[in-house]
């Protein structure tokens, strides 16, 4: 199918439909975000630790197939701070979420030295281990990599796990809510992931950011809104939700000196391009 037949172009890449903070609106955010351009949205799954990792699936199910409304994803992963709880029967729960057709990716997993939680030690085994699940159900891995301020500990850390265990499985990833710097992007795009821009990439202080984005190909880069947080400039502080990706893609556009429509098909073909789906959007 040709992209260009579809007028929705955007893809929300990371967004936690499953929060509580949906409990009363979940409908009629998806159908704003519909009306907003957004054709479809990856929900992540990894609800506020494995016990909930299947909850994204769950919303899937319930919407797609219901007219006007964005088509739905999901993935599956325990989170950097919740794998002390990553046990057998939680990395079983993972491997048999992964098998389901909705499920197109691992995530998001990763390593978080930024905030009090998990040691270090026990973040790298978990990643470690869901690794190798992804790489046997062949899905792709969503990433979530946060340093200490001014440090580049846990990127170190991670190119060092993903280049022996992830590169040579060839099936890539996505870097979400992108915060390294040129050296990190390049890495990522080397080893064959796409960098995701989220709405923090509109806030007064991330012109490192922003310096990133303008050097970054168009065939590398997503967009996403990692809703309910992180909403851009001028929603900042409130609730964020899939239809303000679009402030994310606008941002692009401007500091690329292209069309807004240009990053919306650029971003959606990048998608569909990583995660082998045939293109199409809506429901
Ligand atoms: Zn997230």
């Amino acid at each position: 199918m040709h992209l260009g037949r579809f007028p929705r172009l955007l893809i929300d890449s990371h967004a936690h439909l499953d929060s509580e903070r949906y409990a009363e609106d979940r409908e009629a955010m998806l159908r704003r975000a519909w009306q907003a351009g957004v054709g479809a949205v990856l929900a992540i799954g990894i609800g506020e630790g494995p016990a909930e990792m299947h909850q994204a699936l769950e919303i899937c199910r319930q919407f797609n197939g219901q007219p006007d409304m964005p088509r739905l994803y999901a993935s599956a992963g325990i989170y950097p701070h919740n794998t002390p709880e990553a046990d057998a029967a939680a990395l079983a729960k993972l491997d048999s979420l992964l098998q389901e057709p909705e499920v197109i990716a691992c995530g998001e997993i990763g390593l978080d030295y930024y905030h009090e939680g998990a040691p270090h030690a026990v973040q790298l085994e978990g990643l470690e281990r869901q690794l190798k699940i992804a790489a046997a159900r062949k899905r792709p891995i969503l990433i979530h990599c946060r340093p200490k301020d001014g440090a580049t500990d846990a990127w170190d850390d991670l190119f060092g796990i993903l280049e022996e265990r992830w590169r040579p499985t060839g099936l890539g990833g996505v870097m979400h809510c992108f915060g390294g710097g040129w050296e990190q992007a390049r890495s990522s795009l080397d080893m064959g992931f796409l960098i995701s821009f989220a709405g923090n990439i509109t806030y007064p202080k991330a012109q490192p950011l922003r310096d990133v984005a303008v050097r970054l190909p168009l065939d590398g880069m997503l967009v996403e809104t990692d809703a309910p947080w992180l909403a851009p400039v001028p929603q900042r502080g409130k609730r964020n939700e899939p239809a303000w990706v679009a402030r994310t893609a606008e941002t692009l556009a401007r500091l690329k000196g292209l069309e807004a429509q240009e990053i919306a098909a650029a971003t959606t073909k990048n998608f569909f391009r990583l995660f082998g789906l045939r293109a199409d959007v809506g429901n």
